[in-house]
């Protein structure tokens, strides 16, 4: 069954046509995936379940959004439509962010760009003495950062502060300005008429994508914020599209008040997020 199903995804043009057919017969007969193996078979309601969740898969709604959970690091979030589903690529991003906290007491974090919190709360999880901001400017997003930061707070993780507004906008958290150690993001980096798949283009939020003809319309706005945010020796982590490895180090360099500027690539060694350190004065 698991081999029909998996072919009727390839043909749908399904990425991991295998992995994805387990993961949703898994999370239908509520198992792991690795017990998959010494299930006889499947019947009654979970099969007519089973056979839905897979017409909705072939039809290119994406995995997280049928499961409703997308995993990131140590979390599990609660994701669905109106949120940008967060990637294993940003999970690198969130490593650095962690490098750069590790022997700081109560560092002030500042996420832009939150969506489903993945970079935020996966601060606050790994880092409990953070002061975290989680900052969403699309108001259906927001309802998703809210719902995980309340989840994870109930968790027992330090609480996230989340806050609707625009990473651009001159007016965002005055009252931290100069005060944060930290400002991470995955912006909207995708250049305008870039080919994305399917579950890109008709399920994540178009303003989670969409960055203006080169991609880094947003990110110039964010970088202005950042500027004003940062304290002195404060550090920025911005995560880029793959062909953005030369042009965003540019942009941050030409903005000025920066150093120490610098590019990391992902695990597949693809250029992925750029780095830099508030100027000292
Ligand atoms: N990496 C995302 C994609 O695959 C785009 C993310 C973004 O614009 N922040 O579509």
């Amino acid at each position: 069954m698991l081999g029909e199903a998996a072919r009727r995804l390839a043909d749908a043009g399904v990425e991991s046509p295998r992995v994805d057919a387990e993961l949703l017969l898994a999370a239908v007969v509520g198992v792991p995936r690795s017990r998959l193996l010494v299930l006889d078979e499947v019947t009654g309601d979970d099969a007519v379940r089973f056979e839905a969740l897979l017409a909705q898969r072939a039809d290119r709604v994406p995995l997280q959004h049928l499961t409703g959970r997308a995993p990131f690091r140590f979390l599990e979030l609660a994701v669905g439509p109106g949120v940008f589903v967060p990637r294993p690529e940003t999970e690198q991003l969130a490593g650095w962010a962690m490098e750069r906290l590790a022997g700081a007491r109560e560092p002030v974090v500042v996420d832009l760009g939150a969506g489903s919190g993945a970079l935020a709360l996966s601060i606050a999880h790994e880092h409990p003495g953070a002061r975290v901001v989680a900052v969403e400017r699309d108001a259906g997003a927001i309802e998703w950062t809210r719902h995980n930061a309340t989840t994870r707070a109930a968790a027992g993780d330090t609480p996230v502060r989340v806050v609707g507004g625009d990473m651009t906008d001159p007016g965002l958290l005055r009252d931290l300005d100069g005060a944060v150690d930290l400002v991470v993001s995955n912006p909207p980096y995708v250049p305008d008429g870039a080919r994305v798949p399917r579950e890109v283009a008709d399920h994540d939020p178009p303003l989670a994508l969409w960055g203006g003809p080169d991609g880094l319309d947003v990110v110039r706005g964010l970088l202005v914020t950042a500027a004003r945010l940062l304290r002195p020796g404060g550090w920025l982590g911005i995560e880029h599209a793959d062909q953005q490895g030369g042009s965003l180090p540019a942009l941050v360099r030409a903005h000025g008040g920066f150093a120490d500027v610098a590019d990391h690539a992902d695990l597949a060694g693809r250029p992925r997020f750029t780095t830099a350190r508030r100027a000292d004065g």
